[in-house]
């Protein structure tokens, strides 16, 4: 009999982070692989913010801390909430865990009981599937199409709700979309939500600092604030501070779903790394300008490889709000045939023979629950963007249509 306990038949691996770690043994082993597979940003973490962090270390900060944060990082968090978002919370209605995905984690385990539903728009990131099933709930997957932007509508929303519904999870811009909802898009979901006062609300706004082109960012507790003794705002600072090793995520919410989570995360791992929380502090409490020199170098980034996407046979890309994922469509590559001899049957097929004849590692759209389609991150230098998207030109250009049997 195997020791393994039944939950863990439920999930598998993140993708994201397998495809990840294939990249780098690749490189590793010496190939010419590029990777376009990791959600994370190619800059180096600034220096203040590493500064932070070893005036923490000569200080002496080694320690445990509170479990659910240090005081000066839960009130720069407070101060965040307040400026960026107009949302106050107190002391006790704000968390720190080990990354936005373990306050996420902490979230669903704290509240989720045997078969209630977590509404999850498709495409969605790739754990919050995973993380309802652990915690022993029901992902209730609401199909996003690429007309509407890949985002979530009222209509679709309503249909969606049952007695069973706990959560709703809203992710802007999205990972693996990048699409953002603007704020009347945000107040129509909200009208829905009013409706239903036993839902709750999970705002991932972990790429709230990475929008584009001037877009208007709002959370919809902000939008809708009768919604907001129902919400889970979370956020975190590993994709606007380029923190990901770091491991830094929050969340604002109602003090008795806090205290909650607070207690699972005390019966786990504790507080997350003195250090570190010090760091996110200093990323919090400093100089934000740079902020406005990496969304610039990003945007050229996704403009580039949105037009270099469009132009090779059988894709097609929108062109996203934010975050730094553009999620193309492979349609017009399904049913061709490779140089080999093997038809393209799906994304995972696709994103395979990419990685077998032109090197470049990119997350298949199955992972994220929307086929055909598939999401690479752009958060790499423009040069190893550019080759990758001339190396997909040419993948695609040998593609040829199948053969009538
Ligand atoms: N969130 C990033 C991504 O989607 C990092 C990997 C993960 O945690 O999924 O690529």
């Amino acid at each position: 009999m195997s020791i393994l306990a039944d939950r863990l038949g439920r999930i598998k691996p993140s993708p994201t982070l397998s495809l990840i770690a294939k990249a780098k043994e690749l490189k590793a082993a010496g190939e010419d692989v590029i990777g376009l597979a990791g959600g994370e940003p190619d800059f180096d973490t600034p220096d203040y913010i590493k500064q932070g962090a070893r005036d923490a270390m000569d200080a002496g900060q080694t320690k445990y801390t509170a479990v659910g944060g240090t005081p000066e990082l839960k009130k720069a968090i407070i101060e965040k909430f307040k400026k960026d978002n107009d949302l106050e919370y107190a002391d006790n209605e704000v968390i720190v865990g080990t990354g936005g995905k373990q306050v996420l984690y902490n979230a669903l385990m704290a509240t989720v009981n045997l078969g209630e539903e977590v509404i999850i728009a498709s495409p969605y990131w790739v754990s919050y599937p995973d993380m309802a099933l652990l915690a022993e709930g029901e992902p209730v997957f609401v199909s996003c199409s690429e007309e509407n932007s890949f985002k979530l509508s009222p209509e679709d929303l309503e249909n969606a709700i049952t007695p069973k519904t706990k959560w709703l999870i809203l992710n802007s811009p999205s990972n693996p979309t990048g699409s953002a909802y603007t704020r009347d898009e945000l107040a129509a979901l909200g009208a829905v939500l009013k409706k239903h006062p036993h839902v709750w609300i999970l705002s991932d706004d972990m790429y709230e600092k990475i929008v584009y082109d001037d877009f208007p960012y709002y959370t919809i507790a902000q939008v809708v604030p009768e919604l907001k003794d129902r919400t889970l705002t979370v956020n975190g600072v590993s994709k606007a501070y380029s923190m990901t090793g770091w491991r830094i995520g929050f969340a604002g919410g109602p003090a008795e779903l806090i205290g909650a989570m607070t207690k699972i995360q005390s019966q786990s791992t504790s507080n997350p790394s003195s250090i570190s929380q010090a760091a996110a502090t200093a990323a919090l409490t400093g100089d934000q300008s740079f902020l406005k020199d990496w969304c610039e170098s990003f945007k050229e980034r996704r403009d580039v490889v949105v037009s270099m996407l469009n132009d090779a046979d059988g894709i097609s890309c929108l062109t996203p709000e934010g975050a730094f994922y553009v999620y193309p469509s492979c349609a017009g590559c399904i049913g061709k045939e490779t140089p080999d001899g093997k038809v393209i049957q799906s994304d995972s097929d696709f994103t395979q023979y990419l990685l077998e004849s032109e090197k470049v590692v990119c997350v298949p759209g199955s992972a994220f629950g929307l086929a055909p389609y598939f999401r690479i991150s752009y958060a790499a230098s423009m040069e190893s963007l550019q080759e990758a998207c001339a190396r997909i030109q040419r993948a695609c250009a040998s593609l040829s249509k199948r053969a009538a049997a």
